[in-house]
Order: C-alpha cells, then sequence, then structure tokens
C-alpha cells in the first residue's frame, strides 16, 4: 500500500510522527516529510493507525 498525503491539508501538527515514525517527519521549517510511501504489510496496521489520528484527515492508504 502507499501512503498518500494532502499537504495542504496538513498542519504539521505532528501526530503521524507519533504514530508512524519511520514514515512520517517533520522537517526544520516544520513542513510534513514522507520519509517512504510504500507501505510493507507489516507496517500496515501501524501507519492506518496515523491516518486514523491525523485531526485534519490529510493521509490516505491506497
Ligand atoms: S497528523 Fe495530519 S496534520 Fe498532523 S502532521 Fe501528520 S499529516 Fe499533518
Amino acid at each position: 500500500m502507499r501512503i498518500k498525503a494532502d499537504f495542504d491539508l496538513c498542519e504539521a501538527n505532528g501526530v503521524c510522527v507519533g504514530f508512524a515514525p519511520e514514515f512520517f517527519d517533520l522537517d526544520d521549517d516544520d513542513y510534513l516529510v514522507i520519509l517512504s510511501d510504500e507501505v510493507p504489510d507489516e507496517k500496515v496496521d501501524e501507519v492506518r493507525r496515523a491516518v486514523a489520528g491525523c485531526p485534519k484527515s490529510a493521509l490516505r492508504l491506497e
């Protein structure tokens, strides 16, 4: 599965980073960075929690 982010919706609060730091980070200017958009099967649940936890609904898994 792949992570899709809507950077216009993201407010860079870092919630997703807390759930799945292998996949999400904030850069020095507080912009969201997707470290890897390919999600292996064993990491899907972790990334789903990040997607569900995003208060701006800026993330999708497809
Ligand atoms: S949880 Fe959502 S709003 Fe917060 S940094 Fe991640 S994508 Fe952006």
